[in-house]
């Protein structure tokens, strides 16, 4: 087992002042780190699709669904996806922001794993659990390879599974 969590690096004041942002590519550079997340993400559950939040999500949700037999599914920022989509904004801590999926990415009843970097304020995965809802699908678990506790965005996603890796 390799201790990965030392492997994720804080890089203060990025993007903005008074963020601490937690830096995942010294994990994703280190083959052993990076596999052991993918697996573990996915450990014990049963889905059809995973989808991914771009963009660090998909760079972990691919290797999941690949690993796991399941398809992948993006959900993009708004504008990037090509053809007919469902869209949800939310809150950020200025202004807002929107995220789009495929109206049609999901077969009816689809057990759907969410993935994402870093859970924060939750506001992203609460959009994204919409998101899968609306388009038909079942959303079974939601996996993050990081929590920040201190922000409480589990609170959003009250009656769901919610994984992360570690909290911090
Ligand atoms: P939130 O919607 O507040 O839960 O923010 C989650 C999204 O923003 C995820 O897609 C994360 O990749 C990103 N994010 C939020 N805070 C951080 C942070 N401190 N370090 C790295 N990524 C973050």
């Amino acid at each position: 087992m390799t201790d990965w969590t030392a492997l994720i690096r804080d890089i203060p004041d990025f993007p903005q002042p008074g963020i601490l942002f937690k830096d995942i590519t010294p994990l994703l550079a280190d083959h052993a780190a990076f596999t052991q997340v993918v697996d573990d993400l996915a450990a014990g559950l049963t889905f059809d699709k995973v989808v991914g939040i771009e963009a660090r999500g998909f760079i972990l949700a691919a290797p999941v669904a690949y690993q796991s037999g399941a398809g992948f599914v993006p959900i993009r920022k708004k504008g990037k996806l090509p053809a007919e989509t469902l869209a949800a904004s939310y809150a950020l801590e200025y202004g807002s922001a929107t995220i789009e999926v495929h109206a049609d990415a999901f077969d009816a009843g689809d057990r759907v794993l969410i993935v994402d970097d870093v859970l924060a304020t939750g506001g992203t995965a609460e959009a994204a659990v919409e998101l899968v809802r609306r388009a038909g699908a079942h959303v079974v678990a939601a996996s993050f390879l990081m929590e920040l506790s201190f922000l409480s965005g589990r609170d959003r996603l009250s009656g769901l599974d919610v994984r992360a890796l570690v909290a911090v």
